[in-house]
């Protein structure tokens, strides 16, 4: 028997456990709760997406867990020091999705959207200069499965493209930079910064006054990772002081935001609740079946998120 153990509402719940199913027909995947207490010690494994982690320690024995979101911080600081496995969604179909999603709101930056829009607020009828692609620098923070995706997708519009990930890469038609002084070196030419790095002890609040104030003046940010990356206090002043021109969030210390939040109201802030790379639940379930059934085959692990280096 397999839990699923997750804080998504019922009906959500009873979708996945159908697809799940259908996918593992040689396994009993079943909601946490539906399990008796007496039997939660034989199982070895769980689904999960967005687990309650008291729910999860009650399965006492799990060996691993195999979560359908990507991203899978909430669990690594919740589990710090737990033996307990995990391994995250790695879904070529997501990082297509995100990739779409990097070119969509970089377009909306590149050609002047923001603007265009206050304008027309204003009835006003002004033209602003046209920059070719070719001539706009957009830097990737994080080179990992959707930084990838979404680079070579910005490649392919004829975008410059920047990355910055934690060991040096070679990535055709990018260019790469890795450490503390290849950061200063890619920040400072990123006209449009999107970032796509896990939240770890090492990335929170990376992207604070200092950071910040390295960009090009004028230069755009797209947050599509999380949203303790940012400072949000330091990235409101840089917006105030017309040293960023627009950020674009889609995600945020707090989700939903909260209706006192100063993000909502800000002339230069385009606020998105959480939607740039949702997991479909079709593919999604394709994997982990493929990896759950290999697992039962050879007793050998899907490749698991490194508890040192927190993603
Ligand atoms: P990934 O494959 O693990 O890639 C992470 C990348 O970040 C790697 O290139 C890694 O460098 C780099 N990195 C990590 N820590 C770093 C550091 N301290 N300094 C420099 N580079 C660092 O992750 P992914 O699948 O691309 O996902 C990235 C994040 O996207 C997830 O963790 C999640 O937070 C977010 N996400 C958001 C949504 C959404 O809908 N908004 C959906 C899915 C995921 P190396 O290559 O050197 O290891």
């Amino acid at each position: 028997m397999i839990p699923f153990v997750s804080q998504l509402p019922r009906i959500e719940q009873a979708l996945w456990l159908e697809a799940l199913n259908q996918v593992l027909a040689n396994e009993t995947i079943v909601l946490a709760d539906d399990i008796p207490q007496e039997q939660r010690h034989l199982c070895k494994l769980a689904i999960v997406a967005n687990p309650e982690i008291s729910t999860l320690k009650q399965f006492k024995n799990l060996h691993w867990l195999h979560s359908v979101w990507a991203g899978v911080e909430k669990l690594m600081e919740s589990l710090p020091t737990s033996p307990i496995n995990v391994v995250r969604l790695v879904d070529p179909m997501l990082s297509q999705t995100m990739a779409e999603a990097v070119l969509a709101w970089s377009l909306y930056l590149h050609r002047d959207m923001p603007t265009y829009a206050k304008q027309q607020r204003k009835k006003q009828w002004q033209q602003q200069a046209y920059v070719p692609a070719s001539e706009r620098r957009i830097g990737i923070l994080g080179l990992g499965e959707l930084g990838c995706a979404s680079a070579e997708q910005l490649s392919n519009v004829g975008f410059q493209v920047l990355g910055w990930s934690r060991t040096a890469k070679t990535l055709a038609g990018v260019s790469t930079y890795s450490g503390i002084y290849g950061l200063a070196n890619m920040v400072s030419q990123s006209d449009i910064l999107v970032c796509l790095l896990p939240l770890t002890p090492a990335t929170k609040d990376l992207v604070n006054k200092e950071f910040l104030y390295k960009m090009p003046k004028g230069s755009s940010l797209i947050n599509f990772a999380r949203g303790a990356i940012i400072h949000s206090h330091d990235l409101l002043q840089a917006l105030d002081d017309k040293q960023l021109s627009h950020a674009v969030l889609d995600v945020f210390e707090q989700e939903p935001l909260s209706s006192n939040s100063e993000l909502w109201q800000h002339p230069n802030i385009t606020v998105l609740p959480h939607i740039s790379a949702p997991t479909n639940m079709a593919t999604a379930c394709q994997i982990v079946a493929k990896n759950i059934i290999e697992y039962r085959a050879t007793g050998q692990l899907p490749e698991c998120v490194d508890k040192v280096r927190g993603y």
